[in-house]
Formats: C-alpha cells, structure tokens, sequence
C-alpha cells in the first residue's frame, strides 16, 4: 500500500505559530523533502527531529519528483516543507502533488501559515471574492499583459513581491488601476517588524519614494468598483423611435427595431411612443 505525502506548513516569521499536528507529522513520517535542506535543517533542530531528507526545489523536481513518487509508492510517508509557508503556494509542491494525485499516492494538507490568508485577513479589503495573482512576470510584455488582464477584475488582488522591486511594481500597479485604488501593504507579517499599511497606490508610491522597502511585502489591492449597467429607458427609446420616423420609417417597424435593440417591451414602448406623439402632435407634424 502507498505511503501518503504530506504538505506541512512551516512558520513566516514567527516560531509560535508551530502547530502540533505539524510536529507529529515531521516527526513521523520515513523521510522529509524540503526546498532547502539548510533552511529546514534549522527548524528540525529547533524541534529536535533527525530525520532523513531529500532536496526537492523548482530545478530539480523533474528528477526528484518521481523519486518521491518511487519512494512513497514502495509505503514510505513524506512530509514536503519549504523555506516557509504553505508548500504549492508560490512554492515547490504543486506538480509533486499533481504527480502523487496521478498516481492516486493519498496527499494530506495540514494548515497552517500562509502569508497570502494573513494578509487577506488583515488587509480591511472585501475578503468574500479574491484573486490570488503570486509574482507578477519579470518580462515586461508579460506583465503589462498580465496587469491588463486584470483592469477589469472586481474581486480583491493579492500579490506576493520581492521588495527591491516593489517600487517598480506599485508603479505598474498605479499606471493600470489609477492612484485612488485603495491597497493594504503587508510587511513581516508575525515578525517583530510587522507593519500592515492601509492606503491608496498614489499613497503606496509615495511611501516607496520616501522610504526604500526592506523585508517581505504582500500587496492586497481593492477590486474595480462594479460597472452598472443602466438598462435603458423608455424615453431613450422612443427618442429612437422619432429619429428612425424622421428617416420615413412606419411607426410599428421603429417600434420593433427599437424594442429589438434595446430590449425593451414591445408594448410598453409602443404605447410610449404613442403618447408622446399625442402630447407633440405639432413638433411632429413633419413624422406622421
Ligand atoms: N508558500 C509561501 C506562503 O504560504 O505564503 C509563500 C512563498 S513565496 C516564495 C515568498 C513570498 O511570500 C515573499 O516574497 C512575500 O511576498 C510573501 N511572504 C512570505 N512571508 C511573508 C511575511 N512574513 N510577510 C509578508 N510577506 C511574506
């Protein structure tokens, strides 16, 4: 029988936030595969947990990949941390987890930190709808392709970003959706130097020119506000309707290509029309 993976969570910045599942889980399975053996290494100590581990990281997973798979086939348990936060998000994980779902090896997802919820979380901004965007493209094209693409989103974005290029990033961010769009800068969070800002982009810019970012950032920008689209009035339609009876058209086929146009009722707009031209029976002289 398989063994199972387990993807287990490791703190952002802040020890306390070690789970028990997540220390009986480490401690338990065969063998641990991390993003960094030196970073993770740190943490096992800390616990107190020797265990075996294996690299597994962005350049090395068309290999190692299929030899956890191997390995987790042949009955042994895995547990894949990375560097920090949630594995698969924005981190190594994702195609382990498509490997071992292929070949139906059961994957267990313990919760735990993840800098993207917290920052959501505490951000002040519509939580019910959101999109989670990761690392905007470095290539140019590909990120204002990107960031055109979301012109329109109404739900909230969040964005993960390196803070050397974090002013260049809220930059593109205010030339796409305006200086007013409100955004929540999340710095550290549940670090000692934890600074959670609620602003506007045209605020966040200026903040960057002041100050040059230092630590981890995550960026959670509010949603375009929804477009409402109006449904046209009556009067709307029957201004068409003259115009069109101006260009000799009969007054029942204006009516239906209006009614038609605008999605308006047949009936209602016929009977508009009809008593407005009662009512300008001598501006209309020329309709009839
Ligand atoms: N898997 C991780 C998670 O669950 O959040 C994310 C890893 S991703 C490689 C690293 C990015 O997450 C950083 O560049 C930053 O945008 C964000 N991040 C991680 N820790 C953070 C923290 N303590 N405060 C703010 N942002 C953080």
């Amino acid at each position: 029988m398989a063994g199972t993976l387990y993807l287990v969570p490791t703190p952002i910045g802040n020890l306390g936030d070690i789970s028990r599942r997540m220390v009986e889980t480490l401690s338990s399975v065969d063998f641990i595969a991390a993003e960094d053996t030196r970073v993770s290494v740190k943490l096992l100590n800390h616990l107190d947990i020797k265990k075996p581990m294996v690299i597994y990281h962005r350049h090395n997973a068309d290999t190692s990949g299929p030899a956890i798979v191997q390995r987790l086939l042949a009955g042994e348990s895995c547990a894949l941390v990375t560097d920090a936060g949630t594995p698969a998000i924005s981190d190594p994980g994702e195609d382990l987890v498509a490997l071992c779902a292929g070949a139906e090896i059961p994957v267990v997802s313990i919760p735990g930190p993840c800098a993207l919820i917290t920052a959501l979380s505490v951000s002040g901004l519509p939580t019910g709808r959101f999109t989670f965007e990761g690392f905007l493209p470095m290539n140019k094209k590909n990120r204002r392709a990107h960031l055109d693409a979301l012109r329109r989103e109404e739900r909230t974005m969040l964005f993960y970003e390196a803070p050397h290029k974090l002013a260049a990033t809220l930059a593109d961010l205010r030339e796409t959706f305006g200086g007013d769009r409100r955004i929540t800068l999340c710095r550290e969070l549940t670090k000692l130097h934890e600074e959670v800002v609620r602003t506007t982009l045209d605020g966040a810019v200026e903040r960057c020119a002041h100050q040059s970012p230092k630590g981890e950032y995550v960026l959670v920008l509010a949603g375009c506000p929804p477009v409402v689209e109006t449904p046209p009035s009556l009067e709307a339609g029957v201004e068409k309707v003259y115009v069109l009876r101006g260009k000799g058209i009969s007054l029942r086929d204006a009516v239906k290509q209006v009614s038609k146009e605008l999605g308006l009722p047949r009936n209602e707009l016929y009977a508009a029309a009809v008593t407005y031209k009662d009512s300008h029976q001598s501006e209309l002289h020329d309709t009839k």
